[in-house]
This record gives C-alpha cells, structure tokens and sequence, in this order.
C-alpha cells in the first residue's frame, strides 16, 4: 500500500479507552489505510511522532460556533487545541428555524456578536449555507427548541394551542431531515423557559424516531439543579431518547456540592439508559449578561425585555428581584458582582470595562452594580456577555474523570485578527481541551491519558452517531491530532484570553494536514457532518 502521510513511532491512543500503544499510522486519500509498521511503506510525507500521542481529532461536543465559521471559517481558537469536530446549535438558540417575524429577536437572543447572511427560515437553508462556507473543520448541528418554539409561537410566555404544537413537530422533522444530530433546549433562556416538560417530550420523541438526542441547559443549574436533573431524565425515559446535560454544574457557593446528587441520579439513570453530560475544565461560565435579569422581564422578547429595563416604573422592580430573586425563578443564584467580569461589550462609549468585574467598573464610576448591568444591556442592545465565576473547584475535579462525561468547551470558534477574533471571551475558547491533559492528566492525576481522550473522541462521536469517526481505526477518516502529552497545556487567561495552547504538533482533518508543526494551512476541508444511516 502507497501512503500519503505515515505517522510514525507515536503511541496511539485510539478513542476506545484502550492502553495506547506504539505504532504508526498510514493514511491514504482521506482514510486510514493502516496501523502497524509502516516503517519501509512508501509514502509521500512522513510525521515524526516519537514521544507524541497519536489520537482521533478532539469532538467538541459544546460549542457555539453556529455564526461565526460564516464570517471566518479559519477557527484557529479550536484548530490549535487539537479539535477537528465542533457540535453547534447548544442551548436551545440556534440560528434556525426563523419565520421572518421573530427574526431580528432571535438575533438578539443568540449569544455574542452576530454573523451571516440571515437569509435562511428553514434549517435546511442554514445547513446549506454552512456548507458553503470555507472551514478548517467539520461541523455537527443541533436545532435549538427555543428557536422552534420562537418560529412556531413567538417569545410569548404561553403554552401552545394543538395548532402551534403540530407546527413544531413539523420544524423539528424538517430539521432532523436535513442532518441536525439531536435537539437542544435552552431553558432558562427565553423562549425556551416557557416550554413545559410535556412539550420538550413531545418534540423529543420526534427526535429520537430520527436517531437524535437530547441535549439540555436545564431549567436550573443553581438552587433548582437536582429537580432539573430529574426532569431532564424524566424527557430521556419519556421519549426514549439519549440524554446529553450540558455544561454541568452547581452554581453559586449556597449549591456547591449539590453535584454529588445530581450525579447520583445519573449514574443511577445510565444503568438502563444513554444518559451523559458535558464539562469544561474551569470554575467560570459564561453567558449573557441578560442573563441575570429575572424571568418574568424576558417575556416578549429581547425588545420588550429593554424596553422594561428603560421603564422607570418597572426597574426598581427588575433591580430588587436581581438581588432577591423570584419565586418561579429556577436558575438564580446570589451574586456577588466581583465574581461577573465583562467579556463582550458593544458599544464603544463603555468598551473600557470589558475585562472587567462589573463591581469594579462600577466601583470606578461610583455606580451602584446592578444599575450599571442593567445600563450595559440596554446600552448594547443586550450583546454584553459576562464570564461568572460561580463553580467550586471541587466539583468539577469530582464530575469530570466519572465515565459519564465527555469533554465540551462551551466556547466558540475565534481566529485573532480576523472578524471574530474581538472582545474579551472565556479562556475555554482556546484552552479546554488542552486544559483536561495538563490539569486533570498531568497535574492532578484524576484521570488516565487515554480516558481522557476518550471522552473527547469515541465517546462523543457514538452519541452523535458519526459515520466512522472518533476512533483510530482502519477505514475510519483521518481525522488524527498528534499532540505531546508531556508539554500539552493551554495558555489562554481569563486576563489574556486570546493566546493559543501548546503541545499541539499536527492537526489532520480528512487526511489533509490543517495544523502542520504550527503554521496553519490555507486550504479549509471541513464538512458538515449528519447522522450515519
Ligand atoms: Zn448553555
């Protein structure tokens, strides 16, 4: 057999979880032709991988990338981690389905700045769109429920009419048609939140008849974390349809620890059922700043959420319940404004306080925090983000080695210089994965080098039923990372977030060298990828 790379003498860490072992890897055209020795194979290139590990390209299966590879397709952020899969359309707001009338509030609810053409209404359109644009690697897409739900009824605060229910399902066949992997709810974001569980089973079962599954931001992830754990798998039995808790977590100091029943009823549930979550390997999330506005202040809509923050009626009443919480308010938490720091602000009259705590830019000002928040959003249209420092260390050292979670970054796609390299965005963007071998491999020792490749690789594309990738096999697509387990880390800081991690030698998506010791090569060869038959 005539080669086209051989990668050669590294320890090959497959994706099943199995001891690697040393061996090269030959790969023909966009396939791997062989694994063994191929030391006398004729071959057109040859990677020294002595002292490397040899893995499948790194699945992101959280990221929020759905915009922006339209702008900048290069995806240097991720590239350089190792990833060469990013599962978009997490946390129920995807770009489509959009009817034309709630198009430009489904613009302001996604999160971070905007891009595209937004010419699209079915998910179909979107799809196409995305395949057309040049990019460094391939893409799996969820359809988001909120963004049914906004296409199908609006932002309203309501439960659907039978009409508006069989609308849904018809959008969410549509989209499952065109190759989305699974559906994600987004529920503490409007109008998602105003779902029942009833209607998320419903849409689900849809899902599961297609081979998706269901991937939640749950209702809660703060005072309410354990029940919204029991819903979410309540949607899994209901619907038979494999689970995916996104993003899991205990947030705020009053539930830390919370995790260990939470956990408890996972690891009980996955006896019987595909259930799994996904974690990033810092203490901080991010999200809207909105975000911290109470619920029933959503309702309507982006707009009308600003014009109720403009309201001098209504404000005061918005303030109080930021600090007090409400009732029916399953995601608050207390906050403690030095724990929210600035990552995206528009407009540039305030641009001076991205990077910062809002208590500190407020503190500068003599403002009063909450106040200054509230002025931000209205401000920005509701584009600010925020980085919110509100995880205990110890539960993510306690959740990330189990065997039921797999590796996402909850980030995005960013290459600096270009159109989406701006703002002040969580380090995970550029760190996660190489963040998981350094910290959790290396220094802590909580997890074996080759379980953690598992759960960025084999265990992530089983869930998403990819077609002959994830593992190191023969036959299966080259996508291959060769990264140096000794040096492997990430620099990326919540100070200075847009710096690259290291270690990462070589990046192969499809056969082709994307990432080739550092420089990046100019031709983009990634694919949107769909469910396998
Ligand atoms: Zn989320």
């Amino acid at each position: 057999m005539t080669f086209d790379i051989v990668i050669e003498n590294g320890l090959v860490v497959d994706g099943t979880g199995a001891p690697g072992r040393v061996a090269d890897v030959g790969i023909v055209k966009a396939r791997i032709g062989a694994i063994g020795d191929l030391k006398s194979a004729p071959t057109a290139r040859r990677l020294a991988a002595t002292r490397c590990v040899v893995a499948p390209g790194f699945i992101d299966i959280h990221n929020h990338s759905d915009l922006v590879l339209l702008a900048d397709g290069r995806a240097e952020s991720m590239v350089r981690q190792g990833v060469t899969t990013l599962v978009t359309g997490n946390c129920g707001l995807t770009p489509a389905p959009v009817h034309d009338a709630v198009r430009d509030d489904l613009k302001k609810t996604m999160i971070g700045p905007s891009y595209g053409s937004w010419r699209w209404n079915t998910f179909a359109q979107f799809l196409e769109e995305l395949r057309a644009a040049p990019k460094a690697l391939h893409v799996a897409a969820l359809v988001g429920h909120g963004a049914i739900r906004a296409a199908a009824m609006g932002f309203g605060d309501r439960q659907p009419s039978p009409d508006e229910l069989e609308a849904m399902k018809r959008l969410t066949v549509e989209a499952m048609e065109a190759g989305a992997v699974g559906m994600s709810t987004g529920l503490v974001y409007p109008p998602g939140l105003y779902g029942d569980t009833e209607e998320l089973i419903a849409l689900s079962r849809v899902v599961s008849a297609f081979g998706g599954y269901y991937a939640s931001h749950m209702r809660g992830e703060a005072a309410t974390v354990v029940e919204s754990v029991r819903e979410c798998l309540r949607v899994g039995r209901e619907a038979a349809i494999p689970v995916q808790i996104s993003h899991h977590k205990a947030a705020g100091r009053e539930n830390w620890g919370k995790v260990r029943v939470t956990y408890g009823l996972i690891e009980a549930a996955a006896c019987t059922h595909d259930v799994t979550f996904d974690i990033y390997p810092y203490t901080a999330g991010s999200a809207n700043l909105s975000q911290l506005v109470p619920p029933w202040a959503h309702v309507g809509g982006p707009e009308a959420m600003l014009a109720r923050l403009r309201d001098p009626e209504l404000r005061p009443k918005v303030l109080h319940d930021m600090v007090h919480g409400t009732p029916d308010w399953n995601n608050f938490f207390r906050v403690d404004w030095r724990d929210i720091r600035l990552a995206y602000v528009h407009s540039q009259r305030d641009r001076w306080m991205q990077g910062l705590s809002v208590h500190a830019a407020a503190e500068q000002m003599s403002r009063d925090p909450v106040d200054l928040a509230l002025d931000l959003i209205v401000e920005d249209g509701n584009r600010t983000t925020m980085v919110n420092f509100v995880m205990a260390e110890e539960d993510v050292d306690f959740l990330l080695p189990k065997p039921e979670s797999m590796i996402g970054s909850d980030g995005r796609a960013f290459t600096p210089g270009g159109p989406t390299g701006e703002g002040h965005p969580h380090p995970r963007s550029y760190g996660t994965f190489p963040r998981v071998f350094a910290r959790f491999v290396r220094e802590k020792g909580l997890l074996r080098l080759e379980d953690a490749v598992h759960k960025m690789t084999g265990k992530p594309a089983k869930k998403l039923r990819l077609d002959r990738r994830g593992e190191l096999k023969e036959g299966y697509f080259a996508d291959v990372v060769i990264f140096d387990p000794t040096a492997i880390r990430d620099r990326a800081t919540f100070e200075e977030p847009h710096q690259f991690a290291e270690g990462v030698h070589w990046v192969i998506v499809d056969g082709h060298i994307t990432l080739d010791r550092g420089a990046l090569s100019e031709r983009l060869v990634g694919q949107v990828l769909t469910r396998a038959r």
